[in-house]
C-alpha cells in the first residue's frame, strides 16, 4: 500500500509541476523600465512590436518621471524630454499590442539622485523634508546626514497640487488606468526638524500619503501601483534597509487601501513576501531584476502560490514584472547585443528577461 501511496504521490506531483504556469500564463506579465530618449523612441516601439508582443508581455511601467514636455508645469521638464507625439507613438504601439501603458513618477522619496537634485526639489526647495542636508560634490554612501535620497515633505500644504498636476497629465497622455508611483526606499520621513512632521508617526505620514495618492487616483478610476518595501518590516524578516523598512513605516500595510497594487521586489534571493501582501488583502506581483537563476526561482514560486492558494488568495498572486534600472536605450544595447554583466556572467536584466519570457511559437504558414 505504501509503494501505491507513494508512486500516486509522485504521479500527481509531476502532474502539478508539469502544469505549471509560465511566466507568459500570470494575469500580469510585465516590464518596467525607463523612459528612451526621444532619438531611441522608434527603436523603443520596434522593441514593443517585436519582443514585447512576441512574448505576451501585458503591462508596460515607464519610468517617466521629467522626461516628459509637461504643459501643466513646463518649469519642471528635463532638459531631454518626451513629446506628446512621441507618447503617442508609444500608446498605439502598446494598444497594438494589448499592453496597458503604466506611467510613474517617484513622489514621496527618490527626489534626488546621488549628489543630484531631481526637478521638483530643485525648482521648489520648500517641498524638501530635510532642506538642512546639503548635496554633497561627492555623492559617497554611508554618509553622516543618512542621505540616499531627498523626499519631500507630505504635509506641505502646496506639493500635492503640483505633483498631482503631473500625475493627471501623464495618465491623460498615457491614457492609462494605473499610475506607478514609486515610494520605495523612502529614508527621510517624518523628520525632527520637519516643522510639519516632527512628532508625527511614520507609519501613518506614509500611509496617509499613500491613501492620499490612491483616492486622487480613484477619482478618475484609476489604481495606485507601489513598491512594496516600505511595508516590510525591515529588522523581522532580515530584509534590511533596502528591500524592507528600517524606519517603522512597515505598520502602514494595515493603514492603506487593499486595491493598491504591491510590487514586491527582490533581487538577491527570491524572498516569499509575496505571500505576506496577499495575506493582507493585496494585489501583488513579484519583481526580479537581473540574476536568471533568482528570476527562474520567483516565476517558480508565483505559479506555485497560484497552483496551490485558496480561490481567494489565487486571485492576488497577479504575475511577475521584469526591472529594468536603466533607460529603454541602455537596456536594448544590452539586449540586442546579448552583453555580458562587467563581471563577464549572464546576470543582466535581459538575461532574466530572456529567462522569464519566451517567444510564442510562430504558427507555420503555407
Ligand atoms: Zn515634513
Amino acid at each position: 500500500m505504501k509503494k501505491i501511496s507513494l508512486i500516486l504521490f509522485v504521479l500527481s506531483w509531476s502532474a502539478l509541476a508539469w502544469s505549471q504556469e509560465k511566466a507568459t500564463e500570470f494575469p500580469i506579465r510585465g516590464l518596467c523600465i525607463g523612459t528612451p530618449n526621444p532619438d531611441k523612441v522608434p527603436a523603443f516601439i520596434k522593441f514593443i512590436n517585436e519582443e514585447l508582443g512576441p512574448r505576451q508581455i501585458n503591462t508596460l511601467i515607464v519610468r517617466i518621471d521629467f522626461k516628459y514636455q509637461y504643459e501643466s508645469h513646463p518649469e519642471l521638464r528635463d532638459s531631454i524630454a518626451l513629446t506628446k507625439t512621441d507618447v503617442k507613438q508609444i500608446v498605439n504601439a502598446c494598444k497594438r499590442n494589448g499592453i496597458e501603458l503604466i506611467p510613474q513618477i517617484n513622489l514621496l522619496g527618490h527626489q534626488s539622485w546621488a549628489g543630484r537634485t531631481s526637478n521638483l526639489l530643485r525648482v521648489y526647495p520648500e517641498f524638501d523634508e530635510t532642506p538642512w542636508v546639503e548635496m554633497p560634490a561627492q555623492y559617497k554612501w554611508p554618509n553622516d546626514d543618512g542621505l540616499y535620497c531627498k523626499s519631500y515633505c507630505p504635509l506641505h500644504p502646496d506639493v500635492h497640487g503640483v505633483v498631482f498636476s503631473l500625475v493627471d497629465e501623464i495618465c491623460n497622455v498615457f491614457e492609462s488606468m494605473a499610475f506607478h508611483a514609486g515610494m520605495d526606499e523612502v529614508f527621510y520621513i517624518g523628520e525632527s526638524k520637519c516643522p510639519r512632521c516632527s512628532g508625527h508617526d511614520k507609519a501613518e505620514l506614509f500611509g496617509n500619503e499613500v491613501r492620499k495618492i490612491r483616492d486622487h487616483l480613484a477619482a478618475s478610476n484609476r489604481r495606485l501601483w507601489i513598491w512594496g518595501d516600505r511595508l516590510i518590516d525591515g529588522k523581522q524578516t532580515g530584509l534590511g534597509m533596502w528591500e524592507a523598512s528600517m524606519n517603522n513605516t512597515h505598520r502602514a500595510i494595515d493603514l492603506i487601501p487593499k486595491d493598491v497594487l504591491i510590487c514586491d521586489w527582490h533581487y538577491e534571493r527570491p524572498d516569499k513576501t509575496a505571500v505576506y501582501f496577499a495575506m493582507k488583502g493585496f494585489d501583488v506581483v513579484t519583481c526580479p531584476w537581473r540574476r536568471p537563476a533568482v528570476s527562474a526561482s520567483q516565476q517558480a514560486d508565483m505559479a506555485n502560490l497560484r497552483t496551490t492558494a485558496t480561490a481567494i488568495m489565487k486571485e492576488r498572486y497577479k504575475g511577475i514584472v521584469q526591472t529594468v534600472w536603466s533607460d529603454a536605450g541602455s537596456f536594448m544595447d544590452g539586449f540586442y547585443a546579448n552583453k555580458k554583466d562587467d563581471k563577464g556572467t549572464d546576470n543582466t536584466p535581459w538575461h532574466s528577461f530572456n529567462t522569464l519570457f519566451t517567444k510564442a511559437k510562430v504558427k507555420e504558414s503555407r
